[in-house]
Parts: C-alpha cells; sequence; structure tokens
C-alpha cells in the first residue's frame, strides 16, 4: 500500500503543556493518537508509553504467543493491536501505583493499522477515527464518553452534548485499571480513502461536513493544519492533534 501521512500536534490556548502524543510509522503503516490525562506531568507520560508500546508491540514479530492459533493476517493484525493497547494499559497503571506523582495519570487511544488492503482500527477513551471516501466523512469510533452514550440512548442531543457539564467524563481509559476492553474493527480500504486520527481538542471544535470538506479539498499537510488552526480560532482550551493518513494506492 502506499500511503500519504502527516501529523500535527498543537498545546492550544488555554494550556501549559501539551498531554497529546502520536505517532507515524511510514514503515508500517501504523498511526496513533492518545491523549493523556492525570496531574502534573501524568498526562504527558502516559499518552507517550501508549504510543511507544504500540509500535514496540506491533513491531515486534513475536506476540508471546497471543495469536498463535489464527493464521488469518487480518486475525493476526486485530489481536496485535488489542494485545498492544492492552499492554500500554498495564504499563501504564503500573507506573501510576508505583509512582505518587503519576497516581491518577490514564490516556486514551486510536490506532490505525494498513495493511494488505485492510484499516485496522482500535480503540479506547474519546479520541475518534474519521474515513473519508468518495468525498464524505464517516466517524468510524464511538466515544467511550458518558454523554456519547447519552446521546446514542436518545437521552441527550447531540447539541446538548456538547455542553453537558459531564462532557468530559471518559467511561473507558487506559491506567484507570489494570485491564481495558479494546474496541477493534477492520474496513477494507480503497484507493483515495483518507482517515483522520484526533483528540477531542480537535474534533471537539469542527463539524463532522468540515472534516470532510477539508480532508476532500486539500493534501494531508494542509488538512491537518486548517483543522487544528480552526480549533484553536474556536477555543482553543485543550491540546489538539490531528494526524491524516491518505490511501495512494493499495
Ligand atoms: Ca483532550
Amino acid at each position: 500500500m502506499r500511503v500519504i501521512s502527516c501529523g500535527i500536534t498543537d498545546v492550544g490556548l488555554k494550556r501549559g503543556h501539551n498531554e497529546d502524543n502520536y505517532l507515524i510509522n511510514e514503515e508500517l503503516n501504523l498511526f496513533v493518537v492518545a491523549d493523556g490525562m492525570g496531574g502534573h506531568a501524568g498526562g504527558e507520560y502516559a499518552s507517550a508509553i501508549c504510543v511507544n508500546t504500540v509500535e514496540e508491540v506491533v513491531t515486534s514479530l513475536e506476540l508471546n504467543g497471543q495469536v498463535e492459533d489464527s493464521d488469518d493476517p487480518v486475525e493476526v493484525a486485530r489481536e496485535k493491536l488489542r494485545y498492544a493497547i492492552q499492554l500500554a494499559g498495564r504499563r501504564i497503571h503500573e507506573k501510576a501505583n508505583q509512582m505518587p506523582e503519576y497516581n491518577s495519570m490514564g490516556t486514551t487511544v486510536v490506532v490505525i493499522l494498513l495493511d494488505a488492503g485492510n484499516a485496522v482500527i482500535a480503540h479506547v477513551g474519546d479520541s475518534r477515527v474519521y474515513m473519508l471516501r468518495d468525498g464524505k466523512a464517516e466517524q468510524l469510533t464511538d466515544d467511550h464518553s458518558l454523554v456519547y452514550q447519552k446521546v446514542k440512548e436518545g437521552l441527550i442531543t447531540a447539541e446538548q452534548a456538547k455542553t453537558h457539564r459531564m462532557r468530559n467524563v471518559i467511561t473507558r481509559s487506559l491506567g484507570y485499571l489494570e485491564d481495558v476492553e479494546v474496541d477493534v474493527q477492520v474496513r477494507a480500504v480503497r484507493r483515495g480513502d483518507r482517515f483522520l486520527l484526533c483528540s477531542d481538542g480537535l474534533c471537539g471544535h469542527l463539524e463532522l461536513e468540515e472534516i470532510g470538506e477539508l480532508m476532500a479539498r486539500l493534501g494531508p499537510q494542509d488538512a491537518a493544519r486548517r483543522m487544528v488552526d480552526l480549533a484553536c480560532e474556536r477555543g482553543g482550551e485543550d491540546n489538539i492533534t490531528a494526524v491524516i493518513a491518505a490511501v495512494e494506492d493499495v
């Protein structure tokens, strides 16, 4: 597969430091965004452990027997991401327990691995993946957040969710518990597909249609830059991260 990609992270206008981390590994076609949380330096430490662990596991061919029963490459990729994210969660949880200053740290994560005509997508938390195909954008991930759940259940509207007092409550993250459930999905990829991975500091300020329009009109670098700038112009109260992967050929 031939993929063009780029990533931008920005501290935003209100925060003293950037707790988001991202990773682009062009050799593996591996893309990760993690949005850390927790006092002091905890958030950036948690998101760094996360992206590094995911890369380490996906890079290593040895999987500690986690997927030895399967010779289906898609199944292997699914399990690889699941295992990588769970290991990241255990490492963060362990560090948080060992060091009082990292006590409450955690992170969200979204991962895409493009391989053999497929996009394997894994996530925990409220960072998101969007896909652009045929000029239309679609959100591929369901936020693990309280307000997202309430919108799905029809208890509040998407408009109300934006200003809800509990809009920052995440129902699943890495680090809080030793084990975490990871959502993994597989999409067949077509030439021309574009993927956006982002933290909530970005998607909290941009509508789906806008994301689609920018990804369709601009190249990955310009689209990511424009999205981050727009999120800043509209408040920029959180850290903002965008990673775009454009499939040039399958
Ligand atoms: Ca955030």
